[in-house]
């Protein structure tokens, strides 16, 4: 076979990055994929090898080949210089996070955020000495207005978590670049594959890789992919933690890369099909989906974006939360757990309330977020038709 140059590889679309992403086979006897390397030691091949640390392997927390693999893919993938892997994706954020500050340091983080990223920022870098100031996620090029001299890190997610506001990134890393700052995304949402973050200005864009990576709600996993610029501190940090995934999980994250685009564009096909099927509920206020028209930050999500996942929220017309709950309980194909990605349709209700700080998030009624599988389109749309018989029922007291 040969070989590509790395200018050939440049210019090959996503779903030829996504085949060959990381694969060496000529270093593992033909086998198409790399394995699962298991290990702690690595031995020398003597002892000056031994003392200069330089080998390409050194010790299981520094890497192997598994997770130079998923590593390599991912860059190539995002569009970043280098990337880094985490065993999970808060783990991700709170490595990006650490890489870019000291005592003393103030950062921005969006009010939209993911609800542990706040947590973190508020519980232990609060307590490291770095101050954290919450903005309204459409803020745009006005948050120049909230930046300080010791503002070291601009901190996006877009859509928000549960509240799905979009954010103009390219803006907002625009004036946080002329001040210094870094800027960090919480791309979850839409993956690299729907969203190049370095293109628009991310420094540091983090991946849930437990959620559209794995696809299939088995594993634990984050990545950070960084510009030149960010990345020698996020590998130091990375490199002090030893904050290391297990080899199990990389070689799932590998395995489900290679099929993430076909499994995304039928998330965004499934999602999109019930979204606009919900706008047209009686029950239904408003849809939460940045692909609709009928969604605030449609105009950025058009601009920026290349697809829409299989995540999205719903605010329901005032109901009791008796009544939500009738709906939820009696739903027989949408599961009621945390995370997102995988293959099968999940639901929560949720409310930002009581954590907002920089934003109100008062909606009209209950909201729900939806995550939407695999599943025939047409039993979905029946199992969620019986749930609102049953909502409508205790709600009018029945
Ligand atoms: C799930 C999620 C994370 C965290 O991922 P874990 O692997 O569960 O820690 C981070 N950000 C967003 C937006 C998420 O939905």
């Amino acid at each position: 076979m040969r070989k590509l140059s790395a200018d050939d590889r440049s210019i090959l679309s996503t779903r030829t990055k996504l085949v060959l992403g990381g694969r060496t086979p000529e270093e593992q006897f033909g086998f198409v994929n790399t394995p699962i390397y298991r290990g702690s030691t690595v031995l020398a091949p003597d002892v000056a090898t031994l003392q200069d640390r330089n080998a390409r392997f050194t010790y299981g927390t520094k890497g192997t080949p598994t997770t130079e693999a998923l590593e390599l893919a991912w860059s190539e993938l995002a569009g970043a210089a280098g990337t880094v892997l985490a065993p999970s994706g808060l783990a991700a954020i709170t490595l990006a996070l650490l890489s870019c500050v000291k005592a003393g340091d103030h950062i921005l983080v969006t009010d939209s955020a993911y609800r542990p990223t706040r947590n973190f920022c508020n519980g232990m870098l609060a307590k490291l000495g770095v101050e954290t100031t919450y903005y309204d996620p459409q803020i745009g090029s006005d948050i120049g207005r909230l930046m300080r001299p010791n503002t070291t890190a601009v901190l996006t997610e877009a859509p928000g978590s549960q509240s799905f506001e979009m954010q103009d990134i390219p803006a907002i890393a625009e004036v946080a670049h002329a001040a210094g700052a870094l800027v960090l995304m919480d791309n979850t949402w839409a993956t690299p594959i729907f969203f190049p973050p370095h293109e628009r200005g991310v420094d540091l864009a983090i991946e849930a890789g437990t959620k559209y990576l794995g696809g299939h709600s088995d594993l634990l996993l984050g990545l950070v992919s960084a510009t030149e610029r960010a990345l020698p501190a996020l590998r130091q940090t990375a490199d002090l933690f030893a904050m290391c995934p297990g080899a199990e999980d990389v070689y799932l994250a590998l395995r489900g890369l290679r099929t993430m685009e076909l499994r995304l564009k039928e998330a965004e096909r499934q999602g999109l099909a019930l979204a606009s099927w919900l706008e047209q509920r009686p029950e239904v206020h408003q849809v939460l989906h940045p692909a609709l028209e009928s969604c605030p930050g449609h105009h950025l999500w058009i601009r920026d974006f290349r697809g829409s996942s299989g995540l999205f929220s719903v605010v329901l017309k005032p109901v009791t939360q008796a009544a939500v709950a009738a709906l939820l309980d009696s739903l027989a194909l949408f599961g009621l757990g945390y995370s997102w990605g995988g293959y099968e349709s999940l639901v929560i209700p949720f409310d930002c309330a009581p954590y907002r700080s920089a934003t109100a998030w008062n909606p009209p009624g209950p909201t729900l977020r939806f995550q939407v599988g695999l599943e025939g389109i047409d039993d979905l749309k029946a199992d969620l038709e019986q749930g609102f018989a049953k909502m409508r029922r205790v709600a009018g007291g029945e």
